[in-house]
């Protein structure tokens, strides 16, 4: 064994490189040289042989240890049915673990006639925001297979019952052994003939054509719980497919899809939202009407509050899942509003407000200034009044 590669050279990878790029390493070297993709290439076979042989050293925490101390050396000697002494026979499970996913599966040995839990089946449904908020009830249909009736869930016709699959023993599986490059491998298998069951039915029931299930839509209460938020499930127990072989039902998920608000956005627990005040609110202070997912609310703001301050109320958010008692805040940022239409009492109103405040204002500049003149005198002295 004087002109064997060393390992790492072999799968081109670094000595410290980890499983992760091993395995990448030689899946790739593995896809490119397996014999069912290179028949009758000599070549290809010794490439994918030397790849896996490194493959099950490096893939292996001990013997990549002892090749790492001591090279090839460390494996010579031990030499069992393969190539070049290196036992080869417990290459199943790698093949299992590396084909599994690109040669169709058919190598990795999968399900026996134990019982398994059904599937779970996945529905949407769709709330309003408020609804999320604090909860709700829905009522949703899903397809349900139920055991049939007329055949207790068994598939096979009254008065027959099913019979031990001949193929597996009942087992469910299938063993068999397989020449391969690197001597026999075993290989379990699905059994074809029950598909798992170990059972085969010989007269099917009529009502389930030897499905033993029959499906029916049914209506089912979901309980919304206050605080759910988008994308969240629900998860109903045993409302999913029939369990196999006995085993206990799926699951049912509801999946929620919350819809959006016009006012407020939520971020976990809290809400934010937007509420316009006045300029005079906002120079003068006092109550501000507030809408809240509690509906309307007051709250005093402060003289000389800017715009896009943001003000913050307790409680107001959404209720926590665990405890609707609590819950998050809601942020509030306060827009003090410019009128874009103004009369010209308005107009009038505003000017002498400028006079007052020292006269900011460019005589004749100031846009349109309808019915200036004739009220003038009018309005001037109320404000006046006001602001002096
Ligand atoms: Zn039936
Ligand atoms: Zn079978």
């Amino acid at each position: 064994m004087a002109d064997k590669r060393d390992y790492y050279e072999v799968l081109g990878v670094d000595k410290n490189a980890d499983d992760a790029a091993i395995k990448k390493a030689y899946r790739q070297l593995a896809k490119k040289y397996h014999p069912d993709t290179n028949p009758g290439n000599a070549e290809a076979e010794a490439k994918f042989k030397e790849a896996s042989e490194a493959y099950a050293i490096l893939s292996d925490a001990e013997k990549r240890r002892q090749y790492d101390q001591f090279g090839h050396a460390a494996f010579q000697g031990g030499g069992g049915p393969g190539a070049g002494g290196f036992d080869f026979s417990d290459m199943g499970d790698i093949f299992g673990d590396i084909f599994g996913d690109f040669f169709g599966g058919g190598r990795r040995s999968s399900s026996n006639n134990g019982p398994r839990k059904g599937a779970n089946i996945r529905v949407g449904v769709r709330i309003t925001f408020e609804e999320a908020c604090f909860g709700t009830e829905k009522e949703i249909e899903v397809t349900l297979k139920e055991d049939c009736t007329t055949c207790k869930g068994t598939g096979a016709k009254e008065g027959s019952s099913p019979v031990t699959c001949s193929k597996c023993g009942g087992k469910g599986q299938v063993v068999y052994t397989q020449q391969s490059l690197f001597g026999m491998v075993r290989n379990v298998q699905t059994c074809p003939e029950c598909n798992g069951k170990g059972k085969i039915i010989k007269d099917k029931c009529p009502d389930c054509r030897g499905t033993g299930y029959t499906s029916a839509r049914k209506k089912i209460q979901v309980t919304i719980p206050a605080g759910i938020d988008d994308g969240q499930s629900i998860r109903i127990g045993s409302k999913g497919e029939p369990g196999i072989n006995g085993g206990p039902r799926g699951d049912l998920l509801v999946e929620v899809t919350v819809m959006r608000h016009p006012i407020f956005q939520r971020d976990g627990y809290d809400l934010f939202s937007t509420a316009p005040i006045s300029f005079a609110q906002a120079a003068l202070g006092g109550d501000v009407r507030i809408s809240t997912i509690d509906g309307d609310v007051l709250f005093n703001i402060k003289a000389g509050t800017q715009t896009d301050t943001r003000i913050r109320l307790r409680g107001k958010g959404v209720p926590s899942l665990r405890n609707k008692n609590m819950r998050g805040d809601q942020y509030v940022t306060l827009v003090v509003q410019v009128p874009e239409k103004l009369n010209s009492e308005q107009i009038e109103a505003l000017k002498a407000f400028d006079a007052a405040m020292g006269g900011t204002l460019e005589e004749g500049k100031n846009g349109d200034e309808p019915e200036k003149k004739e009220e003038k005198g009018k309005k001037k002295k109320g404000l006046k009044d006001l602001f002096s």
